[in-house]
């Protein structure tokens, strides 16, 4: 596995002797989504913004693609290292392809070229061309202009990208879609991702693995999401997941045949029936649901066991016992 970023005891003092981050080391690996999270204050943005040399750091060094990022020159530095924030920062008297178009444009590229990107990218972003591109910021909702924050940002492909609360000027809905979208792309491009957020479930929900951290940069966890919700390395950890780390584990796991239990005659029959009338489709998820489905499914219906589907057909029936055995199954053996 490839490391991307490598942090070595980094630390950084501000001026006025505020020690943001204090010997902090570790590393991203190529092509993946690494997201630190902690309580405001506790380092992050900080973290992010030496990694592009838009803050300087004290002592210790910082890593790219193996070189010391205080060697390579700031100007190409952030052209391999593109940089999303909450509020986009857009420009207001540019058009939306304009926008889209401002790093391409700095780098020399003729007018078909970046034409082409614009509009591969603001289709990837879910922004149909014809109607947005020469639209003006003004003339966007907040979750567009996020949007072509985002293109914006990947608009020369970047292999690498921080992102400091970039769905956070979102709607809960809104964010919730960008968020999967996002991935979706960053897999497909292979974006090596460095993430901040204050947001916990937005962590757990995009990141390979979740970096937690404390007053002071201090890492207190690096581990994948379940990791994280499952065996919280500190009570600082555990309090940041709090008491919906159960539920946020939910979220995580899928319903897997190993769930279920075997159907009854009665089930069958009621299998049946829905298959006629339909009526009680609220009692049937399928193999493969997210266990936040599953989970719903069992506390709406009366009796609480649920008929499983694979491909149509009843193969099974999940109940509460299920539900906390699939829970297991997902946190894996709890170290004692
Ligand atoms: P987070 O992103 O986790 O909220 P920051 O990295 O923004 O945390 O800030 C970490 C600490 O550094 C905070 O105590 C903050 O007040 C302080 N800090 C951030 N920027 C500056 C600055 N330019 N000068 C002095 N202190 C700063």
């Amino acid at each position: 596995m490839t490391d991307v970023i490598v942090f070595e005891h980094v630390r950084k003092e501000y001026p006025d002797a505020t020690v943001a981050v204090d010997d902090l080391s570790f590393a991203v690996h190529e092509h993946e989504l690494l997201a630190l999270v902690g309580p405001s204050g506790c380092g992050k943005s900080t973290t992010l913004r030496m990694t592009n040399r838009l803050v300087q750091l004290t002592s210790g060094r910082i890593l790219l693609d193996g070189e010391d990022i205080t060697r390579v020159d700031a100007v190409g530095l952030r052209r391999r290292i593109g940089y999303v924030i909450q509020h986009v920062g857009l420009f207001p008297h540019r058009t939306v392809a304009q926008n889209v178009a401002t790093v391409p444009r700095l780098l020399g590229w003729d007018r078909a070229r970046t034409r082409s990107r614009v509009g591969d990218l603001l289709e990837l972003v879910g922004l149909d061309p014809d109607r947005y591109a020469r639209r003006y910021p003004h003339e966007l909702s907040g979750g567009e202009r996020q949007r072509v924050g985002v293109a914006r940002a990947l608009a020369t492909d970047p292999p690498v990208l921080l992102m400091d609360e970039p769905f956070g000027a979102v709607d809960p809905v809104g964010r919730r879609r960008l968020q999967v979208e996002f991935r979706r792309i960053q897999r497909e491009l292979g974006t090596t991702v460095m993430l901040v957020t204050h947001d916990v479930d937005e962590a757990v929900r995009l990141a390979d693995r979740v970096a937690v951290l404390s007053r002071g940069g201090h890492l207190e966890q690096l581990a994948p999401p379940v990791t994280v919700l499952s065996s919280p390395a500190s009570p600082a950890v555990a309090e940041l997941v709090g008491t919906g780390a159960a539920v946020r584990l939910l979220t995580l796991g899928r319903l897997e045949p190993e769930d279920l239990a075997p159907l009854t005659a009665e089930d069958v029959r009621a299998a049946d029936g829905l298959g006629a009338g339909g009526t009680r489709s609220d009692a049937v998820v399928e193999v493969g649901a997210p266990l936040d489905d599953v989970f719903a499914a069992v506390a709406r219906v009366p009796g609480g066991r649920v008929t499983v589907h694979r491909d149509g057909a009843p193969v099974g029936t999940v109940d509460a016992d299920g539900l906390v055995a699939a829970l297991h199954r997902v946190t894996g053996p709890t170290p004692s």
